[in-house]
């Protein structure tokens, strides 16, 4: 069997008057994730690490926050076009772990909705996908909830 496995990292910083998108979801939250997209961190971790798994660069690349067409982009659109890259070169997900380091609000009742989220984005099950949720316990600037992290992990098969 060919399989190929990828990493990934994102994270950003959380500010006022911004949108809480995380997997997909709008979260309800006293603030944000800031950024040139949408900011979702776990959507973007999950993208370098499909990306990572073939050599093909990050998601700077493909979308660099420099062009303006990306401004406040859904990066549910974005996953989807890094998922046809993989699908172009015959590649599919077998499963997708990740973590998402938030000290608040707290993500349990959203895990459910995005997992289903980014399975429909990437045409597969929502069992295929882990999201765990943990805390920085009060340590650091994610631990003073100045931002939101996320790894990601995809294991491809063909
Ligand atoms: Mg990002």
């Amino acid at each position: 069997m060919n399989i190929r496995i990828g990493n990934g990292y994102d994270i950003h910083r959380l500010q006022a008057g911004r949108k809480l998108i995380l997997g997909g979801v709008d979260i309800p939250h006293t603030k944000g994730l800031l950024g040139h997209s949408d900011a979702d961190a776990l959507t973007h971790a999950i993208m370098d690490a499909m990306l990572g798994a073939l050599s093909l660069g990050d998601i700077g690349l493909y979308f660099p926050p420099s062009d303006p067409q990306w401004a406040g982009a859904d990066s549910q659109r974005l996953l989807a076009q890094v998922n046809q890259l993989l699908s172009d070169r015959g590649w599919h997900i077998s499963n997708v772990d990740s973590v998402v380091i938030a000290e608040q609000p707290k993500l349990k009742p959203h895990i459910h909705a995005m997992r289903d989220r980014l399975a429909t984005t990437l045409s597969i099950q929502s069992d295929q996908i882990g999201i765990k949720a943990t805390t920085h316990e009060k340590l650091g600037p994610l631990g003073q909830e100045e931002g939101i992290a996320a790894y990601a992990v995809v294991l491809l098969q063909k």
